[in-house]
């Protein structure tokens, strides 16, 4: 993508790299560990990494962990496995809560200067002294403590005399700013809870405006990126640094990440699972990046979706059809054929001699010359879809049907003489000859097919169980719809089927990608066992969903 041109953040870093403001720049990811990642956290991962990349230089992986009540540490191992998965590289690996003396040496530094106050109200009464965005708010009167009188407290509070709830420590800004996050904003609150990194260490959590900002800056971080929510937060992170002399980080706000079809919340997603509307976070349906890599999505594909949206200044809703474009179009190029029939009617070969089996060969993939070929056995009793015949054809169809030739991939043409009846009408099988000498390969026949079938030979088929994923929800922005947006899941989003593959299915690994030939991209699902074969679908062949 060399001709792009430069999004607006890159621009920005330009600007600064060429005028000197700095040597190098320095990006973070900082994900709270409160979930898992889903594929709009992978468009921040995309770009604050593929910046340091593109710039040469750093990245840090800083969890923003300054919430016990809802982290875990299950969310930061599975944060760091999706990152590594996705492609990237931090140079380090922080924690937010790690600078929770800094922090609260900052606090103090801002006690000190009288640009903070321990105040007793309630969260009701804050609010209402803040004012309205029209009308601006009134201090109270503790906003008037001492500086010695409010390090008391805060010591106090740190110390444990205060149950939750009963102070907090707020900057002393502006009550009448027009930016309601200016009006005297809270910078710590009591919580004893358990921090899952920090235990029992700590009963005061700073709140994220206090803590984003100067984590930033103890890390030197030079660009800062968030998602536009945060504009309004920016004069804020701005005073902090400003008040506390400390390194001058600066945010930058680009559009988040919105797929239609689904929703991006993790809170929205942890309901989802805890509901059992999903079977976990890595749910095939799940926007997360587990489901999807458990879906058969290939890092790649993400990177390239990513890639291809770009980085807006405005919100908006992106196609799911644009990532599954992006899968399809890898998956292409690196998954290996395999033939399954789903829906099987028996075709036997009469003039293939009984008790006989031969091995063909077929390519992996013929979009890859490197990619071999696999052994394919041929006898009297194949499986073809039903679908593939018809007993009354109409004019220009080209699979089988009663007097028709049509070629078996990789095999031979038949020729479908008679169809064999059950008592009840149905087809019990259809009788073919075939052509000797129209061996795929070596096809001396002369005779031309225009239809050619996939099949796999009866005596070995594999039965698989496929799993068939649909869209999670009804409508296209679900978050937005009136009401729980759990109305709106599709109670077909998930359509369990049978197919019968042939035997090369047996050597499948968890990291193998393939396509059933005239069906789409598919890949094993780690609900498989020895003896059962579970796949799930990626992918159609073609876009369904564009109807
Ligand atoms: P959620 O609402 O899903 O919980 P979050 O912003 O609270 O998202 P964080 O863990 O704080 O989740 O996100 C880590 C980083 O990923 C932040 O910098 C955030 O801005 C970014 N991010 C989160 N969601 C998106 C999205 N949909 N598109 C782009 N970036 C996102
Ligand atoms: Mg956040
Ligand atoms: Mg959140």
């Amino acid at each position: 993508s060399e001709e792009k041109s430069l999004n607006f953040i890159e621009e920005i870093i330009e600007e600064d790299l060429k005028n000197g403001k700095y040597k190098s720049i320095l990006t973070r990811f900082p994900p709270e560990p409160n979930g898992y990642l889903h594929i709009g956290h992978a468009k921040s991962i995309c770009l604050n990494f593929g910046l340091g990349i593109k710039y040469n230089g750093k990245t840090n992986l800083r969890f923003d962990d300054t919430n016990p009540v809802t982290e875990d540490t299950e969310y930061v191992d599975s944060i760091k496995e999706d990152i590594q998965w996705l492609g990237f590289n931090w140079a380090n690996e922080f924690y937010a809560s790690d600078y929770f003396e800094q922090l609260y040496g900052f606090a103090v530094k801002l006690i000190e200067k009288g640009l903070a106050y321990v105040d007793d109200s309630s969260s009701e009464e804050i609010a209402k002294q803040k004012g309205t965005p029209t009308q601006p708010g009134v201090r109270n009167e503790f906003s008037n403590r001492s500086v010695e009188e409010n390090l008391q407290l805060f010591a106090d509070m740190r110390a444990g005399k205060y149950k939750d709830g009963e102070k907090v420590l707020r900057a002393k800004i502006d009550m009448s700013s027009p930016n309601m996050h200016m009006r005297d904003p809270l910078m710590y609150r009591i919580k004893h809870a358990h921090h899952h990194r920090t235990g029992d260490a700590w009963c005061i959590y700073p709140m994220y405006d206090f803590a984003h900002g100067q984590s930033d800056s103890i890390e030197n971080i030079t660009h800062s990126i968030c998602t536009l929510e945060f504009i309004p937060h920016r004069p804020l992170y701005d005073w902090c640094i400003e008040k506390l002399e400390i390194f001058p980080s600066k945010q930058y706000e680009f559009a988040r990440l919105n797929l239609n079809y689904t929703v991006m919340s993790k809170r929205k997603l942890l309901q989802l699972v805890n509901e059992n509307h999903v079977t976990g976070w890595d749910d095939p349906r799940m926007p997360t990046i587990s489901g999807l890599r458990r879906r058969g999505y290939t890092p790649e594909s993400i990177r390239e979706f990513c890639d291809k949206i770009g980085v807006a200044k405005r919100d908006n809703l992106i196609e799911f059809g644009l990532l599954e474009f992006c899968v399809r179009e890898d998956l292409n190029r690196i998954a290996h054929r395999r033939m399954v029939v789903f829906n099987p009617i028996k075709v036997i070969i009469t003039n293939y001699p009984e008790g006989q089996t031969e091995t063909l060969h077929s390519e992996n993939n013929p979009e890859d010359p490197n990619s071999g070929a696999r052994a394919i056995p041929f006898s009297r009793e194949i499986l073809i879809e039903a679908d593939d015949f018809m007993e009354v054809a109409p004019k220009k169809y080209f699979r089988l049907a009663p007097g028709q030739m049509v070629r078996l991939k990789s095999a031979y043409i038949i020729k479908c003489d008679e169809v064999v009846k059950n008592d009840d009408g149905s087809i019990a099988a259809i009788h073919c000859s075939y052509i000797p000498e129209s061996k795929s390969g070596s096809d001396t026949s002369g005779i031309s097919v225009k239809g050619t079938l996939h099949w796999v030979n009866a005596a070995d088929a594999v039965e698989v169980e496929v799993r068939e994923y649909d869209r999670l929800f009804r409508v296209e922005n679900p978050a937005s719809e009136e009401g729980d947006f759990k109305e709106y899941i599709n109670p077909n989003s998930l359509t369990v089927v049978k197919g019968y593959a042939e035997p090369a299915i047996q050597t499948a690994t968890l990291t193998d990608r393939f396509q059933f030939l005239r069906k789409g991209y598919y890949c094993l699902d780690k609900d498989s066992t020895a003896d059962k074969f579970i796949f799930n679908r990626t992918v159609t062949l073609k876009d369904a969903w564009a109807k």
